[in-house]
C-alpha cells in the first residue's frame, strides 16, 4: 500500500507527527518514507509492506496529511502504477527532470575512447544545447579479449571535460558494484563536475545482487536495460530490484530482442512497448535504436534505419533516447558500425524534435477526444 501525502508536508507539524505515531503503533506494517521531487513541490510517499490487506483505505485516508491511498499489486511494488493514471512519475537529478512527461536525448561514445573523441563529442553537445550524454568506460563485451573499456582510469578525465561543456548527466554503464565507488570516488576528486546515471545492460538484467547493490545507493538515478531474452514481466520485477533496495529513481530501456525475426538488424526493435511500460510502471521510458538496429544502414528514403526507429520511439512518447555517436566511427574499439557521424548530431536532433511535436499532438488530440 502506498500513501501519498499531501504536497509538501510539514514534517515538523503536529498532524505529521499524528501520522508517524500511528504507522509506529502499527506492529504488523513497516513503512519506508520517499520523497518525490515534482516541478515546484516535493510529494512525500509512504510505502506501507506486511499485512497491509488487513488495512482499510478508507481508514487509511482518514490519517492526517494523507492525500490519497494506491492498493498495490505484487509485481512492481514501488514502480507500478497499479492502474491509477494520474501518479507522479520521474525525479530531478543534478538539476534535470526526468519523468514520463519530459524528453532528453544522450547522444555520445558507447566506449570512451580518447580524450580529443570525448572533447569532440562534448563540444558539438554543448553547441547544440545538449546537457546529457552516454560514456561508457566499462564495457560487457562478447569475447574475452575485445576492449573492454578502460574502466576507473578514464572517469577523471571524462568528468572534468563534462564540466568544461556543460554535461550534466553521463549515462555510464556499471558491470560491478565496484564500478560505483570508483565513480563516486571519480566525482568527488574532480569536485563533481557532471552527474551520472548508473546503467544496468541487458546482460546483467537479472544479476539481482549487482541490482541490489546499485540500488542501495540513492545518490544516482539508474538507466536500466530490459533483458534481450526474458519477458518484459521478467524485466520489470527485476528493475523493482532498484527501488525495492532503495532507489526508485529509475529509467526503463527498451533497446530490441535477441531474435531472428529482426534480422538484418542487430535486434528485434520493440518500442511498440513505450506505452505498454508507460501504462503499467512510472518509470520514464528510454529507447536504444543504435544497439537495436546496429547499423547505418538506410531506405530509399535517405533515412537511416536508426533514425526511423528513434522517430517510432519517439512518436510513441519516448523520455529519453540514447544514442552512438562518434567522431571516427571507423576507428572505434567498440560497435563503429552503428555510430552516427558528428556532423549527423544536428540532423538527428531536428528529427527527433519532429517525432517529439508529432507525439504531442497526437496526445492533445487523445485528449480532446476523451472530455469531449
Ligand atoms: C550499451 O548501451 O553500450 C550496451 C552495451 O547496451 P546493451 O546492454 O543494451 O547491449
Ligand atoms: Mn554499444
Amino acid at each position: 500500500m502506498i500513501l501519498i501525502l499531501e504536497p509538501n508536508v510539514d514534517r515538523s507539524s503536529e498532524s505529521y507527527a499524528h501520522l508517524i505515531k500511528y504507522l509506529d503503533s502499527s506492529d504488523r506494517v513497516e513503512y519506508s518514507m520517499h520523497d518525490v521531487q515534482g516541478a515546484g513541490q516535493v510529494l512525500t510517499e509512504i510505502y506501507l509492506i506486511g499485512n497491509t490487506a488487513a488495512l482499510s483505505i478508507h481508514q487509511m485516508k482518514s490519517l492526517p496529511c494523507v492525500r490519497r491511498v494506491v492498493r498495490v499489486q505484487d509485481s512492481y511494488r514501488i514502480l507500478g502504477r497499479h492502474g491509477e493514471d494520474d501518479l507522479q512519475t520521474g525525479f530531478t537529478y543534478n538539476g534535470v527532470e526526468f519523468s514520463q512527461d519530459t524528453l532528453h536525448v544522450f547522444a555520445g561514445l558507447c566506449a570512451v575512447d580518447t580524450p580529443q573523441h570525448v572533447e569532440i563529442m562534448m563540444s558539438a553537445l554543448r553547441d547544440l544545447g545538449q546537457e546529457c550524454t552516454r560514456m561508457g568506460a566499462y564495457k560487457p563485451r562478447t569475447n574475452p579479449y575485445s576492449f573492454q573499456g578502460h574502466g576507473a582510469e578514464c572517469l577523471p578525465w571524462v568528468f572534468d571535460l563534462a564540466g568544461k561543456y556543460g554535461i550534466k548527466v553521463i549515462a555510464m554503464e556499471v558491470t560491478h558494484e565496484s564500478h560505483v565507488e570508483e565513480i563516486n570516488r571519480a566525482l568527488e576528486q574532480t569536485g563533481n563536475p557532471t552527474g551520472v546515471m548508473l546503467q544496468i545492460g541487458t546482460r546483467n538484467t537479472q544479476n539481482f545482487e549487482l541490482l541490489k547493490s546499485v540500488g542501495r545507493q540513492k545518490v544516482h538515478p539508474v538507466l536500466f536495460k530490459r533483458g534481450f531474452g526474458i519477458t518484459l514481466d521478467e524485466s520489470l520485477n527485476a528493475a523493482e530490484y532498484l527501488a525495492s533496495e532503495g532507489n526508485p529513481n529509475v529509467i526503463f530501456a527498451l533497446r530490441g530482442m535477441k531474435n531472428q525475426g529482426g534480422d538484418p538488424h542487430r535486434n528485434m526493435v520493440d518500442f511498440t512497448h513505450v506505452p505498454v511500460v508507460k501504462r503499467l510502471t512510472r518509470m520514464p521510458v528510454c529507447v536504444d535504436p543504435s544497439h537495436s538496429v546496429g547499423s547505418r544502414d538506410h531506405s530509399p528514403d535517405s533515412i537511416m534505419d536508426v533514425f526511423h526507429a528513434t522517430a517510432q520511439g519517439v512518436i510513441a512518447g519516448a523520455n529519453m533516447v540514447l544514442v552512438d555517436f562518434h567522431p571516427a566511427p571507423a576507428g572505434a574499439l567498440v560497435d563503429g558500425p552503428q555510430a552516427l557521424r558528428m556532423n549527423e548530431l544536428e540532423w538527428f536532433l531536428q528529427d527527433v524534435a519532429v517525432s517529439r511535436d508529432a507525439y504531442l499532438k497526437r496526445r492533445a488530440l487523445a485528449q480532446k477526444a476523451h472530455t469531449s
